[in-house]
């Protein structure tokens, strides 16, 4: 008898932006000099006051967390305005997608997700045996909204939108996808993916949270992860109906956010002032990269994230192994193979980034 289902044996491991150490080593670096702009990653660092209350945390370490994270999911709900009941709190936001997936795909029910966008959303469904359907993304480079619509099946239960998208940094308007969330039958479940929420400046840009009227299924899914800076501690979280909540809570795992990541979290959420200044240095970074992409003759996708999706014309894995040489890493997208994703970094980053790529691209 094989050991694993052949949807287990199909799976690819996730593969993570290549750590600053690994490259440090291997290339005789000092971890100092190297530059990574590979994971999406808040180039500021975490809060300060996030910080604090972790190392505040620390001495209680010896104790269980509280297995419901009473303070973060309160501090949450007030600061979105919604019940308390609604919040859940998970180990990086990743954690709730799979959840999501076990949950609610248990019975072997279908799943809807474009291609390429988070990956998480494949691995999920092949670790549950879960039958799914990668919708491709529109020439933009955007969810196609009406092709995921014909994709929905009797049996469908989930539909994740990333929105901003990650590999793309491309966004779904609001008019679009309030026409889509009418168009689904009411017992899908729809699940906005806004990792990337904070960062969008457009104003078109829909938050989930206004859209829950739209669709009584809606599950809004965001983290620490990205401009709080916190990806290390691991801590995510999503609002949606209590209903869905309370199966969630029957299937996650006792304690499955630490406590340093629920005080963290916390404390986050209350430096507002880590927050603006994230989003504007994001703001002009991404600006500024692109525009001398551009005149590098580098295509550039449009981005509402702290990431460009850009077109090298070459095999990316190439590039992204010469730029390692230049002690920068970033990241190759495998379902496009001539494409790079760039995290935005700080001033002196990009500008690493932008010589060792002129010098690599001759
Ligand atoms: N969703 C999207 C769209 C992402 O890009 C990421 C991180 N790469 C995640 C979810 C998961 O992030 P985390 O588990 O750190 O919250």
């Amino acid at each position: 008898m094989p050991l694993v289902t052949p949807s287990i044996e199909r799976i690819q491991p996730y593969q993570p932006g290549t750590p600053i150490e690994q490259v440090a080593e291997k290339l005789g670096f000092a971890a100092s000099d190297v530059v990574k702009l590979a994971s999406n990653e808040n180039p500021l660092g975490p809060s300060p006051v996030a910080m604090a209350a972790a190392a505040r945390e620390l001495e209680r370490v010896h104790r269980y967390p509280d297995s419901e994270s009473p303070s973060l999911r309160a501090a949450l709900a007030k600061r979105l305005g919604v019940a308390v009941e609604e919040v859940v709190v998970s180990n990086g936001s990743n954690e709730l997608l799979e959840l999501l997936v076990r949950t609610f795909c248990a019975g072997g029910e279908h799943v809807v997700f474009g291609e390429p966008a988070f990956v998480v959303y494949r691995l999920a469904c092949l670790a549950q045996g879960v039958p799914h359907t990668a919708v491709p993304l529109d020439a933009g480079y955007v969810h196609d909204l009406p092709a995921m619509a014909q994709a929905i099946r009797p049996d469908t239960r989930l539909v994740f939108i990333a929105n901003p998208n990650n590999p793309t940094g491309t966004y779904v308007a609001r008019r679009e996808l309030e026409r889509f969330l009418r168009t689904v039958p009411p017992e899908v479940i729809v699940v906005l993916d806004e990792a990337y929420i904070e960062y969008a400046d457009a104003p078109d840009y829909p938050d989930g949270l206004a859209l829950r009227s739209v669709h009584p299924r809606l599950v809004a899914v965001r983290t620490f992860s990205k401009i709080y800076g916190l990806a290390g501690l691991r801590v995510g979280y999503a609002v949606m109906p209590a209903e869905l909540a309370g199966y969630i809570h029957r299937v996650r795992a006792p304690f499955n956010v630490n406590s340093i990541a629920q005080a963290a979290g916390a404390a986050a959420l209350d430096d507002g002032a880590h927050v603006a200044r994230t989003r504007a240095l994001n703001l002009e970074e991404k600006a500024f990269v692109s525009a001398r992409l551009e005149r590098l003759g580098v295509r550039v996708v449009p981005s509402q994230a702290n990431f460009l999706l850009v077109d090298v014309g070459r095999p990316a894995r190439d590039l992204y192994d010469a730029l390692l040489q230049h002690g920068v890493i970033v990241r190759t997208v495998p379902p496009l193979p001539s494409m790079a994703r760039v995290t935005i970094g700080t001033r002196p980053e990009n500008e690493r980034f932008l010589a060792a790529l002129q010098t690599v691209l001759g």
